[in-house]
């Protein structure tokens, strides 16, 4: 793709081929051939490589040429992270040596010399960063085995001119299919490019870890190392998460449950809870390698904990100002924007002045605020109106996520939320929601405790349960969010999806728990057992509380993404709820085929280019040529989600293809564990 910065490199490289053509008068005229010695060189650089890391990950693309009669060779290496350089390499036959310069995205130079010899270049030279520092650096290339295609790149640094070397990178090339002009052609499908617009028919190829070509004429086969037939089906962004549990991320790294929904870039860290330290969470993320692209927000609960504790009180103004430099910390280390659970420990103890403070950090980086808010019931519209005054007072942009009405006595109260979103957007704050299309929430049994009764954590909870007015008080509190809020009235509403210490017990409801015991189901009884499920050592549920109506309503909104809230899961392992698996084959099949309630290209709009645009993803989100290559292949007849409440470990119909980076990752509906997705950074990617 050309960019300014390419065009400029480009410059660069010409002013070198100038020189270069001035010192070597004999390889610049056409006729003369390379020598027999420079030409054994280029067989060993030739050629389109995937790089890896040692173990296996992908680190990206190199393409190596001829230029000039042939007599230099031209380097182009792109990473999916969007680092990207250049090199410029000339023979000098007169002396049997090698130089290359090579300049990259973030401004450094580096200047080797080498040579080949015994089956190995070797080169070495200076590396100028933009602030001047320089270090010596080694590069040893080498055939694997005496095979030509597989090639290690042994990267060594020197801080002491020499004297000591440590491995700065230790890779693999592997060659690539050459004389094809793409890696991956898509042909025959109907694109819907994320704009919303309606689809038109375009063949679409990629090469390395980018689409290069969106064509509404068709494009040949043959210059394609591998064609994937779309013919009546969609072709389509890969989908943008912007709320995901990526918890399990170091256990899973693959991600297959949300590849496999077509999902090529999460952003973890949602409802306050995010990693930390974020960059050496991240670090960790990417040696592993990880199946879909991921970033992460900085979490405020995660923030408030390290420095308050779970203190029902609020910061002092040195704490505050410790929590201010914890989240610009995690803003400098690629954080996207900063997210609140007001819901839960400790966030449910700040208040506004401490949020708008916090989040006026995270607006000074270029970051979003998105929010779990502070209740989603009774105080439903209170809690709208502070996530827009944080919005309006802090000056960045924000996301209601997961909005729903929860509780039998607000529904309905949608029409007033999106009202609210409406008019707070025509006086200039930049507000968006997102939602999973269910009308059942999922989180800890103690979402249900009053969060005053919560202060200090489940010992301080229990330790007030054994003073016999506050545990009044206490039941008092469940009991009535039992009746009205997310128990949704019913003990049949709450279902348990892990219950470490009764297995028995996931997938079932409170109401078939007092059953068992030989209690009466009401509200009461509901109470007491949350207690008790505190008590023996916590629980999640699913809270069957929401209405349909709402939930139309709002993905209708034309300011609502798509996002599973859904968090990395493995077969078999307890009962989550079913946006973990169908969140966005859901919103394809059931809502926009089956219902109505949004057209196709709405409903990809809604998980692609909308998501990456709050989050502010570059170059992400859209079929667009330069642009990533993460794409979906789905069969718009087909699509759906199978994951139920009754049996939640399925995985969606219809998701044909999925590529990360180019990397093809879903295989005409089979997971294939390559690894292509990378660590997105704010500012960086
Ligand atoms: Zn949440």
């Amino acid at each position: 793709m050309k960019v300014p910065r390419t065009l400029f490199l480009e410059v660069t490289v010409a002013a070198h081929v100038a020189a270069a053509v001035v010192a070597m008068p004999l390889a610049s005229q056409a006729g003369y051939p390379c020598s027999a010695a420079a030409n054994r060189h280029f067989d060993f650089w030739e050629g389109r490589w995937l790089v890896q890391t040692a173990n296996g990950a992908l680190a990206g693309h190199n393409t190596i040429s001829r230029i000039l009669g042939q007599c230099v060779v031209r380097e182009h290496y792109t990473t999916p992270s969007g680092y990207e350089g250049r090199s410029f390499n000339i023979y000098d036959a007169s002396r049997d040596v090698w130089h290359q310069t090579w300049v990259d995205n973030t401004g450094l130079l580096l200047l080797l010399e080498g040579a080949y010899e015994d089956g190995q270049m070797v080169m070495q030279g200076p590396t100028v960063d933009t602030a001047g520092a320089v270090t010596l650096n080694r590069i040893t290339w080498s055939r694997l085995g005496g095979d030509p295609d597989r090639v290690r790149q042994h990267w060594e640094v020197s801080t002491d001119d020499g004297s000591t070397w440590s491995t700065g990178f230790d890779g693999l090339y592997i060659r690539q299919q050459s004389g094809v002009d793409w890696d991956v052609l898509i042909k025959g499908g109907t694109v819907l490019n994320g704009s919303g617009q309606p689809g038109f028919s375009a063949d679409v190829a990629l090469r390395g870890d980018r689409i290069v070509e969106v064509s509404r004429t068709p494009l040949h086969a043959s210059r394609a190392a591998r064609v994937i037939d779309a013919t009546g089906k969609v072709v389509s962004p890969g989908f943008v998460d912007i709320h995901a549990h990526l918890d399990p991320l170091l256990r899973l790294p693959g991600a297959e449950s949300h590849v496999r929904q077509g999902v090529t870039t999460a952003l973890g860290g949602p409802d306050g809870s995010a990693p930390w330290p974020l960059d050496e969470y991240q670090a960790t993320a990417q040696s592993l390698g990880l199946g879909l692209n991921v970033g992460f927000m900085v979490g405020h609960n995660t923030v408030r904990r390290a420095v308050l504790g779970l203190e029902n009180r609020a910061p002092t103004g040195a704490e505050l100002e410790e929590m201010m430099e914890m989240i610009a910390l995690g803003m400098e280390q690629g954080a996207w924007g900063i997210s609140t659970g007001l819901k839960y420990l400790p966030g449910a103890f700040a208040e506004l002045p401490e949020l708008v403070a916090l989040s006026r950090v995270a607006a000074s980086k270029g970051g979003f605020y998105t929010s779990h808010l502070r209740e989603e019931g009774l105080g439903l519209i209170e809690s709208v109106q502070e996530a827009l005054e944080i919005g309006r007072q802090a000056g960045l942009p924000i996301v209601l996520t997961h909005h729903k009405v929860v509780g039998a006595p607000m529904w309905g109260a949608s029409s007033r939320t999106l009202a609210m979103v409406d008019s707070a957007r025509a006086a200039g704050t930049d507000v968006m929601m997102d939602q999973y299309p269910y009308t059942a929430s999922h989180s800890g049994i103690t979402i249900l405790i009053p969060a005053w009764a919560m202060a200090g954590g489940t010992d301080s909870l229990l330790a007030r349960m054994d003073d016999s007015v506050q545990a009044d008080s206490i039941l008092a509190g469940i009991e009535f969010n039992i009746v009205n809020d997310r128990g949704g009235n019913d003990l049949r509403r709450v279902q348990f999806s892990r219950v470490p210490w009764d297995a028995t017990l996931e997938g079932r409801t409170l109401h078939d728990w007092a059953v068992r015991d030989g209690l009466d189901p009401t509200p009461s009884t509901g109470a007491r057992l949350v207690i008790e499920a505190v008590r023996r050592g916590g629980a999640n549920a699913i809270y069957h509380a929401m209405s349909e109506e709402d939930v139309e309503a709002i993905m209708a909104h034309p300011q609502t993404m798509i996002a599973s809230d859904g968090r990395l899961v493995e077969l078999g392992d307890g009962h989550p709820h079913p946006r973990w698996y169908g969140t966005f084959p859901r919103v394809l099949g059931l809502y926009a085929r089956g219902r109505g309630v949004l057209t196709l290209a709405q409903a990809v709009r809604k998980m692609t280019a909308m998501p990456a645009e709050r989050i502010g993803l570059r170059e992400r989100g859209q079929i667009r040529a330069g642009w990533y290559g993460d794409v979906v292949v789905f069969d718009p007849e087909i699509v759906i989600d199978q994951a139920t409440f009754e049996e939640p470990h399925q995985y969606p119909l219809g998701i044909e293809w999925v590529l990360v980076n180019g990397q093809v990752t879903v295989e005409n509906g089979e997971f294939r564990d390559v690894r292509a997705g990378t660590v997105l950074k704010r500012g960086r990617n």
